[in-house]
Order: C-alpha cells, then sequence, then structure tokens
C-alpha cells in the first residue's frame, strides 16, 4: 500500500496525471483532483471512471480550489491528508501552494511535486531562484519538494542525469532539443496553456558557456536538426532558454556548455510574429473601455483550449538530448531522445502528446516519492537523484527512450554561436 495523492490542477496536464495515477491503484490508493474549475475536475473524474471502472479502489474525489488562497489548499489538505501533492496549475501558484504544503506540516506531511518554476505574473522571468531557498523549511519540515518533474523539465534532467552515470566520464556539452512534429490543422495554437507557452517563446533566448549566460535576441538563433525519427525528419530548430538549464550547470560537472532548442513552424512563427507586432503578447495591463486587461491574458481567451486539441493532432514529437564528452580517455557524443505519438497518447488517455510527455513523469515522480525510491527532505531537482528507477519507469509506462551514439545519430546541430 503507498499512499493518496492530491493533484492540483485540471487542465491538460493534470486530465493526463489523474488517468496515469489512476492506472496505478496499488501506487495511488486514494486520488482527490483538485482546481480552480470544478467542473473541468468532474469531467476528468467521469472520464477515468468509464474507462478503468474495474481496475479502480476508489472513485476519483473532485473539489474546487483556488490555489492562489494559502489557507483554501492546507484545508483541503488537512481535510483530504494526502501523501503527496502533484501541483499541474500555472506556474504562478508554485509559492502559494508550497507554502500551503509547510503551513499543513506537522498535522499533514505531504511532499510537494511541480513540472514548471515559479513565475510572477508581471514578469516573464524563470528562474529556480524562487523555489531553491524554501529548501531548509522543507528539510525542517520533514517534506521534500521535487522540482520540474515533466518532460522538459524534467525526463531531460534525467537523461542527463543518466548520461553522466553510464555513458560519460565527463560531459563537456549538452544540446536539449524539443521537436513537435503534430499537426492539428488549426491556423495557430498552442500545444500547452498559450499563456505560458507565449511568455516563454517571446522571452530572449539564453545559453551557458564556460560559465557565463549569454543572451540572444528571441528567436534570431536557428539551425537545421535532422531528427533521427523519419516522421519528424529535418526541421528548423530555435535557440530558446528553458529553466532545467539553471539547475543542470549546477550539477552537472564538467560542463562547458547547454543550449536548449525547440523546433517551430514557419506558419506558427508568422502567426507569433504578428500577434507581437500588434501588441496581442504583451503582459503589461492596458485600458480597454474602461478597464485594465493584459493583452496576453485576452489572447489566451480567443486561441484554442489546448486540451481541445487531442482529437486533432496527428504526428509525433521527439524530445531528447545531445551529449559531448568524454569516456575512457576518448571523444564521444551520445544521443538520447523518446519519441512520442499524438493518436496514441489520444487514445490512452483522450489527450495529446504534449500533456502526456509532461503528465507521465509527473507521474512518476510522485510514484518514486511515495515508494521512498527518491525520498529526501528538502527541496531538489531531477538530476539529483538516481536516473535509473526513472528511467525504468519511464519504459513501464509510455515513453519508451533510446541511445544512440554520436557516430549513428543523424542529427547536425548548428554550429552558429
Ligand atoms: P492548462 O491551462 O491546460 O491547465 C491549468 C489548470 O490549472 C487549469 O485547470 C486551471 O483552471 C488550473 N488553475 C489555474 N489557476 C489556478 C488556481 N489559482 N487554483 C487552482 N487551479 C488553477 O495548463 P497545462 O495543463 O497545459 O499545464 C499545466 C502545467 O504544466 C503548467 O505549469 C505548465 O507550465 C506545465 N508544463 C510543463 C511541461 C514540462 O515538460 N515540464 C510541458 C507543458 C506544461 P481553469 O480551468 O479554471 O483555468
Amino acid at each position: 500500500m503507498s499512499g493518496k495523492v492530491l493533484i492540483i490542477g485540471a487542465g491538460g496536464v493534470g486530465g493526463v496525471v489523474a488517468h496515469k495515477c489512476a492506472q496505478l491503484p496499488e501506487v495511488f490508493t486514494e486520488i482527490c483532483l483538485a482546481s480552480r474549475t470544478k467542473s473541468k475536475c468532474d469531467r476528468i473524474a467521469a472520464q477515468i471512471a468509464e474507462s478503468l471502472a474495474d481496475k479502480l479502489n476508489n472513485p476519483i474525489q473532485t473539489e474546487q480550489l483556488d490555489a492562489d488562497k494559502v489557507p483554501e489548499t492546507v484545508a483541503l489538505i488537512r481535510r483530504f491528508k494526502p501523501d503527496v501533492l502533484i501541483n499541474v496549475a500555472l506556474p504562478y501558484q508554485d509559492l502559494a501552494i508550497m507554502d500551503a504544503c509547510l503551513e499543513a506540516a506537522p498535522e499533514v506531511k505531504v511532499d510537494y511535486l511541480d513540472t514548471a518554476n515559479y513565475e510572477p505574473r508581471d514578469e516573464a522571468r524563470f528562474s529556480y531562484e524562487y523555489q531553491w531557498p524554501y529548501h531548509d523549511r522543507f528539510k525542517e519540515a520533514g517534506c521534500m519538494a521535487l522540482l520540474g518533474s515533466g518532460f522538459d523539465p524534467g525526463v531531460t534532467n534525467v537523461f542527463c542525469a543518466y548520461a553522466q552515470k553510464h555513458l560519460f566520464d565527463e560531459i563537456h556539452t549538452i544540446d536539449i532539443i524539443d521537436a513537435n512534429a503534430g499537426d492539428h490543422g488549426l491556423p495557430f495554437a498552442t500545444n500547452f496553456n498559450p499563456e505560458i507557452n507565449i511568455r516563454e517563446i517571446t522571452a530572449k533566448g539564453r545559453y551557458w558557456q564556460q560559465g557565463q549566460w549569454k543572451e540572444t535576441e528571441p528567436l534570431s538563433v536557428h539551425g537545421t536538426f535532422d531528427f533521427p525519427e523519419p516522421a519528424v525528419g529535418a526541421r528548423e530548430i530555435y535557440l530558446l532558454y528553458h529553466e532545467e538549464m539553471e539547475s543542470l550547470v549546477k550539477h552537472i560537472p564538467g560542463l562547458q556548455r547547454i543550449r536548449f532548442w525547440m523546433t517551430f513552424s514557419e506558419s506558427y512563427l508568422t502567426h507569433l510574429r504578428v500577434l507581437q507586432n500588434v501588441g496581442m503578447t504583451g503582459i503589461k495591463p492596458v485600458e480597454f473601455q474602461g478597464k485594465q486587461i493584459v493583452p496576453l491574458e485576452f489572447l489566451k481567451t480567443l486561441l484554442p483550449d489546448p486540451g481541445s486539441l487531442g482529437p486533432l493532432t496527428k504526428g509525433k514529437t521527439c524530445i531528447g538530448c545531445v551529449f559531448d564528452g568524454v569516456k575512457d580517455g576518448e571523444p564521444k557524443q551520445s544521443y538520447i531522445y523518446n519519441v512520442c505519438d499524438h493518436e496514441a497518447c489520444y487514445q490512452e488517455v483522450q489527450s495529446q502528446a504534449i500533456s502526456y510527455t509532461t503528465g507521465v513523469p509527473a507521474m512518476i515522480g510522485a510514484k518514486l516519492m511515495l515508494t521512498d525510491v527518491w525520498k529526501q527532505p528538502g527541496v531538489w531537482n531531477m538530476e539529483q537523484f538516481d536516473p535509473d528507477p526513472f528511467m525504468d519507469d519511464l519504459k513501464h509506462y509510455g515513453l519508451p527512450w533510446k541511445v544512440v551514439d554520436g557516430k549513428r545519430y543523424h542529427g547536425q546541430l548548428p554550429d552558429v554561436l
């Protein structure tokens, strides 16, 4: 018998996490799904009740919760008494939910997990500097917080820990490359929360080299990468800042450079450019008919809900890390990656692959915490734990991965910097 899980957030990712936890009733003995809009929790709970009726120990409980309000979350934690809390609301809620976990202790000791680092609403600033300082308080409370247990961050950090443990004596460079070759047939839609997604993409690019961060203009650095998965093929990849680099530069000794790349279609970028040029992606309030509105929040209400893309999206994702370094005195290059199929994800959990590739690692992280495999009070990033049990679980629970050495992998990274 393992324990009870409280999932906060009933969007695309929350739906996948709830399905995947429900598939493992021997680990997740009771599930409570709480979110701002309760009807979304009820819809997910009904889907699961239908697809897993004979497997479930108990029906999934649902609750209305505004996780920005710490006392509401504390009250729910005290009522439901979860062993682990999976936060898949938005990055804005991270600190309030971590505060609630601390406040509920010692009466209820709950471990915390999220998939994206805290962001202040009024500044697109992606940094662990807000969450790392909780380390001592979590440690004193005897609670664990696992940060960034999605795919990127998340699985990409674990790929790095695996390469460090098994493939290299020293890793010199890491390139994290994220391709979504899915097509939903719509002119413009984001595949996870539009507000968070557009804030990330329109921010300046940043990479780390020889101990220093270097900044680039948004989407200005790009090149072509030939993905090993034929359904993905050769695609244009763009340099972005991504949060896992901040922890990896601390935890991978000997690292000389790390960069993050993502694919975008020309049509996606054209739409984005137009929206940016007319000011629709702004995050500062503007006055409209006597009211203050944030253009990006308004845009979000017009764009398709990422959850609605599930039945429409066809094609595959391919996300992984290319490593350069040294093994047994010889230079070496390796590539670790996962390929995920949008339609197969939809068949299994009624969601497209972006939510799936985030929700499965969140479930695995929580499983390893509940079963005491990854267990240490304090605040941690994924690469600080033994990667092997996580890598095994990825294969079992829907995200198999491959390692190819440099001689065989098909990619040619842009040498633009
Ligand atoms: P969605 O917008 O689809 O879902 C977010 C959910 O959180 C919604 O149900 C929303 O409620 C709920 N929510 C928002 N504010 C509150 C609040 N104050 N209290 C309670 N619930 C709230 O987002 P996604 O599912 O696409 O993404 C979820 C998280 O996963 C995000 O943090 C995102 O950054 C992260 N992510 C991480 C990835 C990774 O690989 N690491 C990749 C993709 C996403 P309502 O329905 O009322 O709006």
